[in-house]
């Protein structure tokens, strides 16, 4: 499954997030390979429509999307030169298919900083500027050879790899991300890009800065085009260690209606370019995990590559309506359940049955 890598200067709450989101019996999903690697965690994707069609369908059990977390050794000024883990670090981020960055906005006399006091704008410089010079070393590698295969094969893929290439050196040269620029990542896909990999951020707050709107409008147009989830990971990490009704109590009094955590969850798949369709019947109520913009069969490739293969068209119905009318008959009875064949969009909570060949 695809995963996101937690990024960020030492001390600023990623391993407490990151414990707390594998901690979480919520979200931790119980795979046995979950253990395998410490730093590596398969969260479930929180989805309360599955709970109702469950009920809906008497299900013996509910299957949760999954998707992974991975706790990145801390990056610090210098990283891309060798400086703390360095090489290490690039290389298991570079592993990831999103880039989470924790920035520190909590202020504790305790816990020091690694460069002397809070300031999320230069916090985020920094990490930026390690991941834009990682790139510019591997364009600079790269360039070279990419120059050679386009003059000797005049292959007009490979000259747009060279023009992409040095357009991406123009734009991190001006200090630019190029998930921020508007460069198409298509031509450097081979090359793996830190830089070009989906962000997304998480500002680890004060408990008292949770409700602070002008706060998080002042921190989310720094990272803007990025999402940004405002949390306190100390709180976060206290709410899985309680009874359900006193987190709620302690969630209540925080201003927040639901924990962070869940807002990472939901907000880090949809950054991966996730959604899932549901399927439901007496054995399960369960989510799949489909890529945005999937077509029918390729949905039903994630179930079995035979349902694929023998693709007919799928039986949807929006789960709004199917909870709405009560039953895949009821839906049907109401016109409400469509026949889509091979061209059509997946929709987010497609309710599916699907007809093939075997
Ligand atoms: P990492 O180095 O980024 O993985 O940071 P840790 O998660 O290990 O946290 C470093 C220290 O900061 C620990 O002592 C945490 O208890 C503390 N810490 C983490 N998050 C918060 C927070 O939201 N508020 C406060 N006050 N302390 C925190």
């Amino acid at each position: 499954s695809l995963s996101i890598g937690i990024v960020g200067l030492p001390n600023v709450g990623k391993s407490t997030l990151f414990n707390a989101l594998t901690k979480n019996t919520a979200l931790a999903a119980n795979y046995p390979f979950a253990t395998i690697e410490p730093n590596v965690g398969i969260v479930a994707v929180p989805d309360p429509r599955l709970d109702e069609l469950a009920k809906l369908y008497d299900s013996a059990k509910i299957v949760h999307a999954t998707m992974q977390f991975v706790d990145i050794a801390g990056i610090v000024k210098g990283a891309s030169e060798g400086q703390g883990l360095g090489n290490q670090f690039l290389a298991n981020i570079r592993e990831t298919d999103a880039i989470c960055q924790v920035i520190r906005v909590f202020e504790d006399s305790d816990v020091t900083h690694v460069d002397g006091d809070v300031a999320p704008p230069r916090d985020i410089e920094t990490i930026n500027t390690e991941l834009i010079l990682a790139d510019l070393q591997t364009l600079e590698k790269a360039l070279p050879r990419l120059e050679k295969e386009a003059r000797t094969t005049k292959d007009r893929d490979k000259l747009a790899v060279v023009e992409a290439a040095r357009a991406a050196q123009k734009t991190l040269n001006d200090g630019v991300t190029l998930y921020a620029s508007d460069l198409d990542p298509a031509p450097l896909r081979e090359l793996h890009l830190l830089t070009a990999k989906p962000f997304l951020y998480v500002f680890n707050v004060d408990e008292d800065e949770l409700g602070d709107e002008a706060l998080r409008a002042r921190l989310q147009e720094l990272v803007a085009p990025a999402e940004a989830i405002f949390l306190d990971a100390k709180i976060e990490s206290e709410l899985i260690e309680l009874p359900d009704e006193e987190a709620l109590e302690l969630l209540q009094s925080t201003g927040q209606e639901e924990p962070g955590l869940l807002q990472l969850v939901r907000v880090g798949f949809a950054t991966l370019g996730l959604q899932t369709f549901l399927t439901a019947g007496p054995k399960e109520a369960r989510a799949w995990t489909i890529r945005k913009g999937a077509s029918a069969p390729e949905a039903a490739g994630v179930i079995h590559t035979d349902f694929q293969k023998g693709f007919i068209k799928a039986e949807i119905v929006s789960y709004e309506d199917l909870v709405a009318e009560g039953s895949v008959a009821a839906a049907r009875a109401a016109g409400k359940a469509r026949m889509e064949g091979k061209e059509y969009v997946m929709q987010d909570g497609d309710v599916v049955e699907f007809r093939f060949n075997v």
